[in-house]
């Protein structure tokens, strides 16, 4: 936190100057808003130049993006532009920067989001682009149809594993989840890899960080690397028929015994409590 180290948190924004409201609600006690029409649809050319401008003006000590595919695009330009350090997808490791600013991406839902009452200022800034240093823009951004919901954005999560067995089985995972309230289905690389079901659900090192208020684990042994994706979350359920999976060191409440016999019991019960 900025002001632990006696400094204070700003945010760049590049559109609309509607969302200052968001980034003054999340502690941002400055909003450099970058006004150029050039900077509505994003272009790492573009972004990286516009970033490069506010960096020397306003001189911090620290510049952080979130580790989504656009910061993971940006993040290494400006480095590179500035000659700065920069750590990627920063999750756990404690690490020194020697360059001022220095870059870090951080793994969305690893650091915890908290809400400020602030009265951050404007700061209208408009970065000039050297014409011709647009090469790419991004014209639209199609959204995967299918109404699920996002691991990433679930306040529960049924995730599944191997011991599902088979695709079919991540039907009852779904009709789960459809029972609980902002629930989304996740899965292991196991289960992903054996094309049961898509990369956007896996959770863990190489999937996505989540830190639901609830995950479940259905057939999932608990290797490190899923761990390291949802060890965060606040509570833990897993089920597993091996009393000895590592799964179990990590969570709350453990069911040893066979998920196709405890999903169903879990479904009815489930129901009764929250459909009444
Ligand atoms: P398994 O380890 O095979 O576990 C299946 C579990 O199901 C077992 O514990 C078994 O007891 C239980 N089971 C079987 N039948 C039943 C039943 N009927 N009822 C109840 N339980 C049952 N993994 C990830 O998940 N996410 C990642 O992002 C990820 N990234 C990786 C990155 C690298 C570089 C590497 C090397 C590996 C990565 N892995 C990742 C893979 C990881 O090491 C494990 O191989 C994987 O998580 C195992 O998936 P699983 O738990 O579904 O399968």
């Amino acid at each position: 936190r900025a002001d632990e180290l006696g400094a204070s948190a700003a945010a760049v924004l590049a559109g609309p100057e509607s969302a200052a409201a968001e980034l003054r609600a999340h502690g941002a006690a400055k909003i450099y808003f970058m006004e150029n029409p050039e900077l509505a649809a994003y272009s790492a050319q573009g972004y990286a130049a516009a970033l490069a401008e506010v960096v020397k003006t306003t001189a911090p000590a620290a510049v952080f993006f979130a580790a989504t595919a656009l910061g993971k695009d940006l993040a290494p330009r400006l480095a590179a532009r500035l000659g700065a350090a920069m750590a990627s997808d920063c999750a756990l490791l404690t690490m020194a920067l020697k360059s001022r600013p220095a870059l870090a991406t951080l793994r969305p839902n690893v650091f915890p989001v908290t809400a400020s009452a602030g009265d951050g200022e404007v700061v209208k800034i408009a970065p000039v682009l050297p014409e011709g240093l647009v090469r790419g823009r991004v014209d639209e951004i199609l959204c995967e149809t299918g109404g699920e919901l996002d691991v990433a954005e679930a306040e529960i999560i049924v995730s599944g594993g191997r011991g599902l067995k088979a695709p079919e089985s991540f039907a009852l995972l779904r009709e789960l989840a459809a029972i609980l309230p902002k629930a989304a289905v996740g899965a292991s690389r196991a289960a992903v890899d054996a094309g049961w079901i898509g990369h956007g659900h896996q959770v863990g090192q190489t999937g996505k960080t989540v830190s639901p208020n609830l995950y479940m684990a259905f057939g999932v042994s608990g290797a490190i690397q899923h761990l390291a994706g949802m060890s965060s979350s606040k509570v833990i359920v897993a089920v597993n028929k091996d009393p000895e999976a590592p799964i179990f060191k990590v969570a709350d409440y453990g069911i040893v015994g066979d998920l196709f016999q405890i999903i169903p019991a879990l479904k009815d019960e489930l129901r009764k409590a929250l459909q009444g």
